[in-house]
């Protein structure tokens, strides 16, 4: 850069992210949480897509049309910004992962409805939010209104202090208006297994049973539109 100084990488993964659309972006040191295989890369870089506050606000009793076609459409520009990052960070001189917006990955390491690797977990690590009743990640600001991506590096960047307990504090709104009862209602803490919190099998047999006429039951959004974070 003539006349001035060279920008940090974090500077240009953040001006990257949201000139694409993204809205939150935080750095975490995730060693302890490696995957298999890519031990290697122990930086995650969560970032966070906003929802529209005008569909999301229309879910009620279960998700409409529009929200299942903007929750694929969003997943779409996460997976598109997750390898405009990967391609920045291998032009130079690091590897990186970008996590699928949105894949189960069914094996022993990963147990059954869980991606590669949680992005709730690089999210909360990168001290975005805190992880909710209803399992989603809760940002001070936008609330459960995010869709979550991740890219995994060897970069050397700065990381954010984690975010280690949640802020829901007596609210059980999501909670009550589960029509699964998929929700335990217990109050997370980092470390916690995500089974304490939901019951991902009720949580899809549900979906799966009651919207097969919308996108063939895989959304729902009830407890995230339950949330009164994020409401403007
Ligand atoms: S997505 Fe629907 S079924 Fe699943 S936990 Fe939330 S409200 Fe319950
Ligand atoms: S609805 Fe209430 S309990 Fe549920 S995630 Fe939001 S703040 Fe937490």
């Amino acid at each position: 850069m003539p006349g001035g100084k060279e920008k940090r990488l974090e500077e240009k993964i953040r001006e990257l992210i949201l000139d694409n659309g993204g809205e939150i972006v935080g750095f975490s040191d995730i060693r302890g949480y490696e995957v298999a295989g890519y031990e290697a890369l122990d930086t995650g870089i969560a970032y966070g897509v906003r929802l529209s506050e005008a569909i999301v606000s229309q879910i009620d009793r279960g998700p409409t049309h529009e929200y299942f076609h903007h929750y694929r459409t969003v997943n779409r520009l996460i997976d598109d910004i997750g390898l405009k990052v990967a391609v920045l960070l291998q032009r130079s001189g690091y590897r990186a992962l970008p996590v699928a917006a949105s894949q189960s990955i069914n094996s022993k390491a990963a147990g059954a409805y869980e991606g590669l690797f949680s992005h709730r977990m690089a999210a909360t690590l990168g001290g975005l939010g805190w992880i909710g009743k209803n399992n989603s990640l809760i940002h001070p600001v936008f609330g459960p209104g995010l869709r979550l991506g991740t890219v995994l590096t060897n970069a050397p960047l700065k990381v954010a202090q984690p975010i280690t307990a949640s802020q829901c504090g007596d609210c059980s709104l999501c909670v009550d208006a589960c029509p699964a009862l998929a929700l335990s209602g217990m109050d997370w803490e980092a470390g916690i297994p995500r089974e304490m919190i939901l019951d991902a099998r009720a949580c899809s047999e549900h979906m799966k049973h009651h919207y097969q006429h919308i996108g063939r039951g895989a959304v729902c959004g009830i407890c995230l539109a339950a949330c009164p974070y994020g409401r403007t």
